[in-house]
């Protein structure tokens, strides 16, 4: 494959890194990554590989830009307020210039679409705030042999785990079910800084670039690993991860979180300006009180009655079942109330 502009000044100094060099800057310009989210971590990652000169990148956001989100979403401004994140991404890194193609999807990413947007790439990156789209993702990756690169922040903490399908252990090999929805904190409960979203997304961005310029049949040298940080405290653990021959995964290759029926997921109520959203099938009951506990100090109106949870947060009501469904009042957009749950229920 003959590239052109590897001996681009623009990239001179990523060449003289010896470990990437002209060749690896070579098979970075000729691969394509798959960007899923543009917020925190999948805006940073997105600079990054941009600025490095993939040679095609894709962005998918179902989100719109809040004010909320400036402290820690780096390519977004005040004059992006309420405009769709992955085309306020994709005008942002075009003004970065280089030999990266740019392509930009405002949908919510599912079972349905993924095959279509990951057609092709080389490399799929994890900038998603919801546990579904990651097991998702996995499943897609591990069926179609595609790389990918886990990470996940919540405060000042985050971790990463670059996944090489065949040669790596995968998602499900180290976390084999997703928690129940509600169980585990999200930036909207427990909040989020800059710099551990930043770091987080660094470690992934080099894992992809890592693997990018590694060719298939040396992955197995990649040794598996999932990196804990937190930015905080000064923390850091490397673990070494392998593949556990029982995973439903990698192991007997059923892919159930692909074979769901994406439809459902969320409904809009007809003309009750209320949408209801059911967590991904096979979800454990959401453990009420603590997912109130964890709510308190970031929404209003709590209160917990019996097996349900009422909250308003965002100028939403919330309605929380013990199966994970909720009710949200205020809004019949279904994909802002899919974002919506993800954020405060954390699927
Ligand atoms: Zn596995």
């Amino acid at each position: 494959v003959v590239v052109a502009g590897v001996s681009d000044p623009r990239f001179d100094r990523q060449v003289r890194f010896a470990d990437l060099g002209a060749a690896g800057q070579a098979r970075l310009q000729a691969a394509s990554a798959l960007v899923v989210g543009c917020g925190a971590l999948g805006g940073s990652i997105a600079m990054q590989l941009t600025r490095s000169g993939i040679g095609r990148l894709t962005l998918v956001d179902r989100d719109v830009v809040e004010l909320s989100n400036l402290p820690r979403q780096v390519l977004f401004h005040e004059e992006h307020l309420g405009a769709p994140k992955a085309l306020c991404a994709r005008d942002e890194l075009a003004r970065i210039g280089g030999p990266t193609k740019l392509e930009a999807h405002a949908e919510h990413l599912d079972a349905d679409n993924l095959a279509q947007l990951a057609r092709g790439v080389d490399i799929v990156l994890d900038g998603t705030d919801n546990l579904a789209t990651r097991y998702l993702v996995n499943d897609y990756c591990v069926e179609k042999n595609v790389p990918w690169v886990y990470g996940g922040v919540v405060g000042a903490a985050g971790l990463v785990m670059p996944i090489t399908p065949g040669a790596s252990a995968c998602l499900r090999c180290v976390f084999p079910e997703p928690p129940p929805a509600g169980a585990l904190p999200t930036c909207d409960t427990a909040g989020v800084i800059l710099p551990a979203v930043a770091a987080i997304a660094s470690l992934q961005c080099a894992a992809a670039l890592r693997i990018l310029a590694t060719p298939r049949e040396r992955w197995a040298e990649l040794e598996p690993r999932l990196i804990e940080v937190d930015v905080w405290n000064l923390e850091a653990r490397s673990i070494r991860v392998s593949r556990d021959p029982e995973c439903r995964c990698c192991g007997a290759r059923e892919f159930e979180f692909l074979d769901a029926p994406a439809e459902g997921l969320a409904i809009s109520l007809c003309g009750r300006n209320t949408v209801q959203v059911r967590p991904a099938a096979g979800r454990q009951p959401t453990d009420l009180p603590a997912l109130a506990e964890r709510l308190r100090a970031s929404v209003r109106d709590l209160a917990l009655q019996e097996g349900l949870l009422v909250f308003a947060a965002e100028g939403k009501r919330f309605t929380v079942f013990r199966d994970g469904r909720a009710l949200i009042e205020g809004l019949d957009d279904a994909v802002r109330a899919r974002a919506l749950y993800d954020r405060f229920l954390g699927s």
